[in-house]
């Protein structure tokens, strides 16, 4: 597979200090396959806004490229403006610009559309941030319809988004097909795979059945049968999850982005499978 494929490798800020101790040996690691850069998850409503910042500055001092995730939350303007000067100022050159979903007893605030925040980054720092945004081959659960989310999708794209990054699914097709309908909808910019490599079913299955990504009823049937074996369960996912990132290599995809849950294994693993990254 060759190497002009983008990789990169997404973790969320950990709470503790033996997680950060943790995450920073994993970013080591994960480091030698070279990525393009990492990307640290935004706690919409400013949840997680000093430990994705500490994160972040940690990383970019470690001399890696990363990117921050954003969104407005129910913050306001200037917290934001803030952020970014700061991020600049590090040196951090791109930013994943994000509605973010409210965590639960957080009010009710009304979260800004992603397209409002991408507007907001460039008027304040012009073209200095390569901003990404999230995508949904399976779609958003709470869109209108399949197109209208293309078309949202799109404002996004219009409002001077870079790239997209999607949800992770897994099944091709609905890849595919979507790219299809982005392409028709005007779009031209790369749109990333997101990959989730598959450690644990029943964390797997919570956080699919909340974020809309569906697991083919294959997958979960088999799955279901290792029960507690685990090492049954992460060399299935490695074997599943590897097929998934070639076929998508093969049809065209520009890269991929994982979703890493902060552990080197079985990320690592997957990018050797398909001939990408540590000097492949
Ligand atoms: P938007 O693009 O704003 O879309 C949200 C919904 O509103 C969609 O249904 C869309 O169709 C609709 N919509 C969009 N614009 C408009 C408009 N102008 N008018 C009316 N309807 C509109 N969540 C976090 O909390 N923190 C993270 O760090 C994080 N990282 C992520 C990274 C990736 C790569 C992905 C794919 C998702 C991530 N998420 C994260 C989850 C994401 O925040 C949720 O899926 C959220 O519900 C939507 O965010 P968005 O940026 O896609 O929203």
């Amino acid at each position: 597979m060759s190497n002009d494929k983008r990789l990169s490798f997404e973790f969320f800020p950990p709470k503790t200090e033996a997680g950060a101790a943790k995450l920073a040996a994993t970013w080591k690691q994960l480091g030698q396959i070279q990525p393009g850069f990492f990307s640290v998850t935004y706690g919409a409503g400013g949840s997680t806004r000093d430990n994705t910042r500490d994160t972040v500055l940690a990383i970019r001092q470690d001399g890696y490229a990363v990117a921050p995730h954003l969104s407005f939350g129910g913050d306001g303007e200037d917290s934001i403006l803030a952020l970014l000067e700061e991020y600049r100022r590090a040196g951090i050159k791109r930013i994943v610009a994000l509605r973010g979903d409210m965590p639960s007893g957080m009010g009710m605030a009304r979260l800004a559309y992603a397209n409002e925040l991408v507007t907001f980054i460039r008027k304040h720092t012009g073209d200095h941030f390569h901003i990404e945004v999230a995508a949904y081959p399976e779609i958003h659960p709470e869109a209108g319809s399949y197109d209208e989310d293309v078309m949202y999708l799109k404002q996004k794209f219009d409002a001077g988004a870079n790239s997209a990054i999607t949800q992770y699914f897994y099944d091709v097709d609905a890849y595919r097909w979507f790219l299809g309908k982005c392409q028709a909808a005007g779009i031209d910019a790369p749109i990333y795979p997101g990959i989730m490599p598959i450690t644990n079913y029943q964390n797997l299955a919570r956080f699919s059945a909340k974020s809309g990504a569906s697991i083919p009823r294959w997958m979960a049937r088999q799955l279901e049968c290792y029960g507690d074996d685990q090492q049954s369960v992460i060399d299935f996912g490695i074997e599943v999850v590897s097929r998934l990132c070639q076929q998508l290599l093969q049809a065209g995809a520009p890269g991929l982005h994982f979703y890493t849950m902060n552990q080197a294994e079985p990320t690592t693993t997957i990018c050797r499978n398909i001939g990408l990254g540590q000097g492949n």
